[in-house]
């Protein structure tokens, strides 16, 4: 097994030394509130090790990455029949465009952009009694964490802000693709993306994508063919229209949010999360990025 505790110490003193850390998003207010100079990262070996270095217990909010979370569980909830909602196609537009949903009749292109990800949703709120909190259950439960939680602040203030995300759903819903009123389905949305979690407790709840669907303590949440589909819709989809250079750069299936946080896996091998919150021009964290390409390279795992 590699060096994995002296290649991330590395990242980390490169990135400490880092001047241009990108930009902070503030289109949602309480993200900005946020130091641009936080940094870490944090890793699950195949043996279920502990890899860290630097910030890796602050909480921060996780946000898009909450995407692959509720997809998980509504792919449990409703198999392939979810795919009648929502394709697996890269979208190459940004994460908030709305013309391909124009374009393509209100069915998102794939799950991890933001109308696919209110598709999802619709559909967790139609199918579970009390949607917020069987979420944050499921992923307390393969996180093996009861602390994890919403934090009120950033939905709150997301809400306040999301115009873009009111205009998707609107035009999902203009096209039938959306069962439950906007305000519902957005309340339910706008607090999954709002989950507070550390780089450990996401390189914890993700290991079940790098372990054939068991979490550190081995018990099983996702079958083998579902694990095979979401890993295959992280790695071309999950990094907005960057997906292609994410494959490129560090060649691992994972996921980005706004809140600076990155997640990636390496399927038998290990789960790892960065964050560093400064964000470039396509919305991915810009030192999280030159970290997973360091640790890919250096340690020569990745898929390819
Ligand atoms: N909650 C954010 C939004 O809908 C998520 C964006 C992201 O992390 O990509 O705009």
């Amino acid at each position: 097994m590699p060096e994995f505790q002296n290649i991330l110490d590395n990242i980390y003193i490169e990135a400490k030394k880092t001047v241009d850390k990108g930009e902070i998003a503030s289109y949602i207010p309480q993200l900005a509130c946020v130091d641009i100079n936080n940094f870490g990262i944090a890793l699950f070996d195949k043996n279920g090790m502990l890899h860290s270095s630097g910030n890796t217990q602050e909480r921060f909010s996780i946000q898009s990455i909450s995407k692959v979370l509720s997809l998980s569980l509504a792919f449990n909830l409703l198999g392939e029949k979810l795919w009648e909602r929502v394709g697996v196609e890269p979208s190459g537009d940004p994460f908030n465009h709305l013309s391909l949903l124009e374009q393509e009749n209100g069915k998102p292109r794939n799950p991890l952009i933001n109308a696919g990800a209110i598709v999802v949703a619709d559909i967790l709120v139609s199918h579970l009694k009390n949607p917020k909190e069987e979420l944050l259950q499921y992923v307390r439960k393969i996180a093996n964490d009861n602390s994890i939680d919403y934090d009120k602040d950033v939905a709150k203030s997301e809400k306040e802000t999301g115009f873009r995300n009111y205009a998707a759903a609107y035009l999902i819903k203009s096209y039938g693709n959306l069962e439950n009123d906007v305000e519902t389905v957005l309340d339910f949305y706008f607090h999954q993306c709002s989950l507070s979690m550390s780089c450990e407790q996401l390189a914890s709840t993700f290991y079940v994508f790098a372990n054939r669907g068991k979490c550190l303590k081995q018990t099983q949440h996702l079958n083998l063919s579902q694990i095979k589909r979401i890993n295959a819709i992280m790695l071309s989809c999950g990094f907005y229209d960057e997906a292609g250079e994410f494959a490129y750069e560090v060649g691992l299936p994972g996921k980005s949010g706004v809140g600076g946080g990155i997640v990636a896996v390496l399927p038998d091998n290990f789960s790892v999360a960065t964050w560093s919150p400064g964000l470039n021009e396509k919305g991915n964290s810009k030192l999280g990025l030159q970290a997973l390409e360091k640790l890919t390279t250096e340690s020569g795992l990745s898929i390819f």
